[in-house]
């Protein structure tokens, strides 16, 4: 069970949206004993079946949200199943080199922390912190249309919910993901360029398979473990999950054509279009594609680094996760920032000094202030990976791989080494500052 407090705030938070945001934010809030409600459209807090991966900055923010959130991770995270590769975050590979060649099985190098690649199912993760958030604080079927500030009685906020229902709160926490409402709401304009993500021009392929044909197919050292395969135009990773069970892989390809679809993040395709992508590549990259299923899917990576978000808060509405900053996955890094974003708002509101509505404006103020320039960094990054990943970054030539390499790490380490601490005192002492200011400002 989450170490769950009694209720000491004078204020109430509405949550939009129960993904991997707004659910771990609902678990922070209860712990601090802050009022929340969390709408969410689905029938319940679902996730698709693949693996999510969370670097070690992702697994320090589920320790400051709460610790049944880590023990939640832990009960069904997987790590590399060598002992050996447990520091492994990925062994990176030429996935264009032909069958068993040493370009093909030996590293051009590896990537490593000190967690290594920690990884889970998506749906078991998130049906693990499902239990720990009680369900009377869930309302779920309730798809959001608009908010007015100020709309409610005492000037709260007041939401209007698809099914001609409406709900009030001190507050809205707008944690709806890519194609987000509330971000069109905060921004004020449906047409404001920064109100729908763009398409990137790439997308991928998700799949899963039972771990012994993965190992049947690749061998064990490359099924039971995390790798990275390199290539032109496209690239491949994988890693365990399901405790070693499964293997799941993301295949990633570059699109020089528009994304057919407004509405439609996936679309259905054929293994035999997956393997025509992977035709110049070696056969441990096609193998994976020959084991997934003849019908798959196909993902289009939208995010919104072209029209960044300028504030992700705006009076008593503030944005968190991919409704902030959606970016492309080649950090394996966007559900992690979203763990980040509930620590540090948690941290924000939980400060003994925040005790009435009229001041959360001013702590969503300092929460934008210490968060965006971290989170725009992070979807520019993400490009800039994709294009090491697939040798098309303008100077860098593919058989550079020292050079590959060392830029990779200085890219994952600013990932996996933020200080949330540090951006937590920081957001404290902003937090302060603007409710001096306020205060003068009324006085
Ligand atoms: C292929 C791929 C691989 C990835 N791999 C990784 C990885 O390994 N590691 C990592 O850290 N990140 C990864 N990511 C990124 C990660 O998946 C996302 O950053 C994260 O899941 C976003 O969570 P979220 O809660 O912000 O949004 P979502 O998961 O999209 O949740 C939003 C929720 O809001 C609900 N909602 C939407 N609109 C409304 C509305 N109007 N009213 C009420 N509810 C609403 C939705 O139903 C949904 O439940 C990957 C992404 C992709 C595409």
């Amino acid at each position: 069970m989450t170490s769950q407090t009694q209720e000491k705030k004078s204020f109430e938070i509405a949550i939009v949206g129960g993904g991997i945001a707004g659910a771990t934010l609902a678990v922070a809030l209860i712990k601090h004993g802050i009022p929340c409600q969390i709408y969410e459209q689905g029938h319940g807090f679902s996730e698709i079946g693949a693996g999510v991966a969370f670097s070690p900055n992702a697994l320090r923010a589920m320790d400051i949200c709460d610790k049944s959130l880590r023990a939640a991770f832990e009960k069904v995270g997987t790590h590399n199943q060598w002992p050996e590769k447990h520091d492994v975050y990925f062994d990176v590979l030429d996935g264009m080199a032909g069958g068993d060649t040493p370009a093909a099985t030996k590293p051009l190098f590896t990537l490593t922390n000190d967690q290594g690649m920690d990884a889970v199912h998506r749906a078991h993760f998130m049906d693990e912190v499902a239990q720990v958030i009680p369900k009377d604080k869930c309302h779920f079927r309730k798809h959001l249309d608009r908010v007015e500030e100020a709309g409610g009685t005492d000037g709260r906020v007041k939401m209007f919910f698809h099914d001609g229902t409406t709900a009030e709160a001190d507050a809205v926490v707008g944690c709806d993901g890519i194609k987000s409402r509330t971000r069109q709401i905060l921004l004020g304009d449906d047409d404001h360029p920064a109100a729908r993500p763009q398409y990137t021009h790439v997308y991928g392929y998700r799949g899963v398979i039972p771990m012994e044909q993965a190992v049947e197919a690749l061998g064990e050292e490359r099924a039971k473990n995390s790798c990275l395969w390199l290539g032109k135009g496209a690239h491949i990773l994988s890693y365990p999950v399901d405790g070693g069970k499964t293997f799941n892989m993301f295949g990633a390809v570059v699109d020089k054509g528009d994304w057919p679809s407004q509405d439609k993040l996936t679309l259905p395709t054929t293994r035999e279009e997956a393997l025509r992508d992977y035709a110049d590549f070696g056969p441990m990259v096609k193998k994976q594609f020959e084991l997934v299923g003849e019908n798959i899917d196909k993902w289009a990576l939208f995010d919104t680094g072209d029209h960044p978000v300028p504030h992700f808060n705006k009076g008593r509405l503030v944005l968190c996760g991919d409704a902030a900053h959606a970016t492309t996955p080649h950090h394996g890094a966007g559900a992690g920032f979203c763990v980040e974003d509930s620590a540090v708002l948690s941290e924000l509101l939980a400060d003994p000094r925040v005790t009435r509505p009229d001041q959360l404006a001013a702590v969503f103020a300092a929460f934008d202030a210490v968060r965006r320039p971290r989170r725009h960094w992070l979807v520019q990054s993400s490009r800039r990976m994709v294009e090491l990943y697939q040798g098309r970054a303008g100077n860098v030539d593919q058989a550079d791989v020292e050079w590959m390499h060392r830029e990779m790490e200085e890219r994952f380490g600013r990932v996996w080494g933020y200080e949330l601490g540090r951006a937590i005192r920081e957001g404290r002492e902003d937090v302060g500052r603007r409710l001096g200011e306020a205060g003068k400002g009324s006085a």
